[in-house]
């Protein structure tokens, strides 16, 4: 009797200890792909992109020629 109850208990353990590691070995997420899709490019080639309409500018221009927003850089 209590043999099988140790023995149920010991298996049960070893499930537990399987899902988490399980668990904890799994990768959250293809990070780096993650991390490239949600930046958005500040500026690429003799062009600025707005952070907010995201509007190509051109490098000169300061200010969002679509909704005027200060551009970075
Ligand atoms: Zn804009």
């Amino acid at each position: 009797m209590d043999q099988t109850f140790l023995l149920a208990l010991a298996v049960a353990f070893v499930v537990v200890l399987a899902a988490i590691g399980r668990i904890a070995t799994r990768s959250p997420s293809p990070s780096g792909q993650a991390a490239a899709d949600t930046g958005i490019g500040v500026s690429t080639e003799g062009m600025k992109v707005c952070p907010k309409c995201r509007m190509g500018n051109l490098w000169t221009e300061r200010t969002c020629i679509n909704c005027g927003t200060k551009l970075r850089g």
